[in-house]
């Protein structure tokens, strides 16, 4: 098993541009992300919508924005472990971490950068027999595309701001819209929720989803059923969008050792919580007058691998380098 310097626990914006800057200082890296995409929570909620406060980018999309980090991760060639959850942290005898991931997969490291984000986002599934079948290619739970919808009859299920959000996002490309929603009353932002009761998009409630129906590769309609009278409806349907909210998954982290400060894990101004060795930045990290922008991660991200590596060779000294001077 290859001994790292570091390990990132994360692969979102932070861990991304944190990977970058751990090549600067020649350091063996490896991310570990869940999600089977990078981009963590970008990538997750708003791959479409537009970013505007990080500094000499007036706006810039998600997608686009983890394109880029992607891009500058990969400077220095990290190794890239995805559909991973580090489930079990231990540190052996000589101080070395060893990391094991939901699979089983142990993960040998000198250091750890955590940039968790509050934990793993897992979305609340479509609680339909053979829906599986689906997922990933007509039954979505999140919108990584905008294309993939297009001219396509497309069916919502939700009743959150989410599920308000992408309908009327979606509305103006699809040829045919319909949303469900298990309750009479929407709960969201009431700008939306006019500007989808006056569009052509036919609102169902309360109705639930109660079966897909398809080939097993494509989907042609789903039924629909009336919560109220029990009568089921058909409707047509290409691409299925559930919008049933998420489970942020943080328990195994909590059972590590690390203490805990305001829903995050407290950092001292060298991003080192109170494990030697273990250092966070992004989301996860926590200390006085926290933001959470994706512009202070890019800050912490840094500040966390020299430590690293200051941990790992104390002899050299914690100095500022510029990537001016290396380039
Ligand atoms: C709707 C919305 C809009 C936003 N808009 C803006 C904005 O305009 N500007 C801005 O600056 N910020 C914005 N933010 C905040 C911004 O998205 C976050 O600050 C940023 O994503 C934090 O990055 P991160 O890398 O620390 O964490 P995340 O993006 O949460 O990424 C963490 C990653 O770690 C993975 N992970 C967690 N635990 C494990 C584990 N045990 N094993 C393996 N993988 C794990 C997760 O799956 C996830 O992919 C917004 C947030 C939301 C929700």
């Amino acid at each position: 098993m290859k001994l790292y310097d570091v390990t990132i626990i994360g692969g979102g914006p932070i861990g991304l541009f944190t990977a970058f800057y751990c090549g600067m200082r020649e350091m063996e890296t490896k991310i570990i992300e869940y999600l089977p995409f990078l981009g963590g929570k970008v990538s997750y909620f708003y791959p479409e919508k537009t970013i505007r406060d990080i500094g000499g980018i007036p706006a810039i999309t998600g997608e686009e924005l983890i394109k880029q980090l992607e891009e500058q991760s990969r400077t220095f060639d990290p190794t890239i472990v995805l559909n991973q959850q580090v489930v079990g942290l231990e540190q052996l005898e000589d101080g070395t971490f060893l990391l094991t991931s939901h699979i089983g997969e142990k993960h040998h490291t000198k250091t750890i950068i955590l940039a968790t984000g509050f934990g793993v986002l897992k979305s609340t599934k479509l609680d339909v027999e053979g829906a599986e079948k689906y997922e990933g290619r007509h039954l979505h739970y999140t919108v990584e595309s905008l294309e993939c919808f297009k001219d396509k009859r497309v069916l919502i299920s939700g009743w959150g701001n989410s599920a308000l959000d992408w309908a009327n996002e979606l509305l103006p490309i699809t040829k045919q819209l319909s949303v469900v929603h298990r309750r009479n009353e929407f709960s969201g932002l009431e700008r939306y929720i006019t500007n989808l009761r006056n569009s052509s998009a036919a609102i169902l409630s309360p109705y639930i989803i109660e079966e897909l129906h398809g080939d097993g590769q494509n989907l042609s309609c789903a039924s629909v059923k009336n919560l109220e009278t029990g009568k089921v409806h058909m409707i047509e349907a290409d691409e299925v969008l559930v919008n049933h909210g998420f489970l942020i998954d943080s328990r195994p982290m909590k059972e590590w050792g690390l203490e805990f400060q305001k829903g995050g894990i407290k950092v001292d101004r060298f991003m080192q919580t109170n494990i030697k060795g273990i250092f966070a930045a992004g989301d996860i990290a926590s200390y006085q007058n926290k933001l959470h922008l994706i512009a202070g991660g890019f800050f912490e991200g840094p500040t966390a691998v020299n430590s690293a590596k200051a941990y790992i060779h104390p002899e050299k000294e914690l100095k500022p380098i510029y990537s001016t001077t290396h380039f």
